[in-house]
């Protein structure tokens, strides 16, 4: 591995994480942008992927998304846009959370609703920590 192209990991030699929030437009979706910036803002080996750029084939985000070496996709429903997003790179998820189904939050149009954020970033960093 080339740790000149992987700068968050530099420091602490921890895997690249790759967190691919899907940003949707809706109390769920923006619950995984929150979430991931909390986890990137804490810990130093999480790489944020913007999720829409790689279906566009935005070469810097397609690239800086192959840095990863582990990847979650956090989806805020079951049409899974970050799985897919990833998934049209010929990359499938280590791992993938759905927050309608795997935390139990419906999905309104209240994008100030952050019922859910705390038990979204708990289950991320159990996954994480138990998966690398
Ligand atoms: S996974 Fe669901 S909430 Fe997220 S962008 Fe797609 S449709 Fe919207």
């Amino acid at each position: 591995m080339n740790t000149e192209n992987n700068v968050p990991c530099e420091v602490s030699r921890k895997k690249v994480v790759g967190l691919l929030p899907c940003s949707g437009a809706c109390n769920v979706g923006m619950l995984t942008t929150k979430c991931v910036t909390q986890m990137a803002q804490k810990h130093d080996n999480i790489n944020f992927v913007c999720s829409l750029g790689i279906p566009l084939g935005i070469e810097g985000i397609v690239s800086n998304a192959k840095k990863s070496e582990y990847y979650v996709a956090i989806n805020g429903c079951k049409v899974g846009c970050s799985s897919k997003a990833l998934e049209s790179i010929n990359i499938l998820p280590d791992n993938e959370i759905i927050v309608t189904e795997d935390i139990g939050i419906q999905k309104n149009k209240n994008y100030s609703d952050e019922n859910g954020l705390e038990s979204l970033v708990s289950k991320l960093e159990t996954l994480i920590n138990t998966a690398l």
